[in-house]
């Protein structure tokens, strides 16, 4: 068959005229806001308090956010809403990744609504970008709890340091406590970085363990383990039972050897299977002793005072450090005093004095 390139009127390379392109896409673009104009603080505080859902997103959105405009607004939503916040079971979850901890959260989270009430799952986890995709908090990996419409889920705010990340979600734990949400599981990967800023939020602090891996395998360090007032090994499932029974046995044992709980409660140890759902009524019967027990010792209101009193240090501490390290001219001291550290030409010390001293008078 004769081919149409080899006819002797066809050009390969010739290049088409193409179509002229109208001078703007729209011409009417201009015209349009680039963004959404912020709305007052009072009307979100109203829309919180009254519980709707697409206030409250976006309230945290701009928790969130790194506007100064939007500081300013979250802020004032912030302590607006405040009063009417407190209102709340707050519960720590962590576990390695592969624990189980999406799944169990999906249980635990039904087995509480199913009580009544509302329940936020929100999420640390510093090294995740939204953008990237969240590790935590994403909505796909709680399948039952993110359809159901007594649940708000939040992932972690994008990456950032640690206290900036885990700021934002002590400020999102006050708006949803306003909009009506009673209980507040925060979840965060068990390796070690989030677990201080998790623990120094909630009231009561569950870590996640399966059998069969070893401590160093599961990331779990001690002072994790000191942390948690209750201990649940998942997978309990099986011909994983008998380990599962083995590790929770050990676990005790390693408990008693820990000093006594400020607290005066004495954490327990439990097994239990999320993806088969066994024991789960169980563990939440020792949620329910334990805020029996700390409601009782006056703990329950002591540990939040303090609490509160670890954030006022912590956000002034955070914001120190970022006037310092912000300013372009300490930038440009530190770059230099660096640079002479290393070249083994100046202390430490003496180094750190003339940045500091430069910062201090200004
Ligand atoms: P996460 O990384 O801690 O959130 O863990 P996931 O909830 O994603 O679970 C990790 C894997 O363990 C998944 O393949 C789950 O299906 C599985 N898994 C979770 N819970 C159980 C359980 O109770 N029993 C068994 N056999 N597998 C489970």
């Amino acid at each position: 068959m004769e081919h149409p390139e080899n006819d002797s009127k066809y050009i390969g390379l010739t290049v088409n005229g193409g179509v002229a392109q109208p001078p703007v896409v729209n011409p009417y673009m201009h015209k349009r806001p680039r963004r959404k104009p912020l709305p007052p603080a009072s009307e979100l505080v109203e829309g919180i308090l009254k519980g709707d859902v697409t206030t409250l997103s976006r309230a945290v959105t701009l928790v969130e956010s790194l506007a100064p405009d939007h500081y300013a607004v979250a802020q004032e939503v912030i302590e607006k809403c405040l009063p009417h916040s407190g209102n709340s079971r707050r519960i720590g979850i962590t576990g390695v990744p592969g624990a189980g901890k999406s799944t169990s959260i999906d249980v635990f989270g039904l087995h509480v609504l199913k009580q009544g009430g509302k329940l936020a799952v929100l999420a640390i986890d510093p090294s995740s970008e939204r953008t990237k995709g969240s590790i935590l908090g994403d909505k796909t990996r709680m399948e039952k709890l993110s359809v159901h419409p007594d649940a708000f889920i939040r992932p972690s705010p994008s990456a950032g340091s640690l206290g900036g990340v885990a700021r934002k979600t002590r400020e999102t734990i006050v708006l949803c406590e306003a909009a009506g949400y009673n209980n507040i599981f925060v979840e965060t990967v068990g390796v070690g970085q989030s677990e201080t800023a998790v623990h120094s939020m909630v009231d009561f602090f569950l870590l996640i363990q399966i059998a069969g891996a070893g401590d160093e395998l599961q990331g779990i360090k001690r002072g994790i383990m000191e942390m948690a007032d209750g201990i649940v090994i998942n997978k309990a499932d099986g011909d994983n039972i008998g380990p599962a029974q083995l590790a929770q046995a050990q676990y005790r044992s390693a408990l008693h050897l820990f000093p006594p709980t400020t607290s005066g409660w004495m954490p327990e140890v439990l097994t239990y299977s999320g993806y088969y759902e066994l024991g789960i009524p169980e563990v939440w019967e020792m949620i329910d002793r334990y805020f029996d027990f700390v409601r009782g010792n006056g703990y329950f209101d002591e540990k939040r005072r303090q609490q509160a009193r670890w954030w006022m240090f912590e956000t002034i501490d955070e914001q120190l450090r970022k006037h310092f390290y912000d300013n372009p001219d300490v930038k440009a001291r530190l770059d230099a005093a660096e640079a002479e550290v290393l070249a083994n030409r100046r202390s430490s010390f003496a180094a750190a004095a003339d940045v500091l001293g430069y910062y201090f008078n200004r």
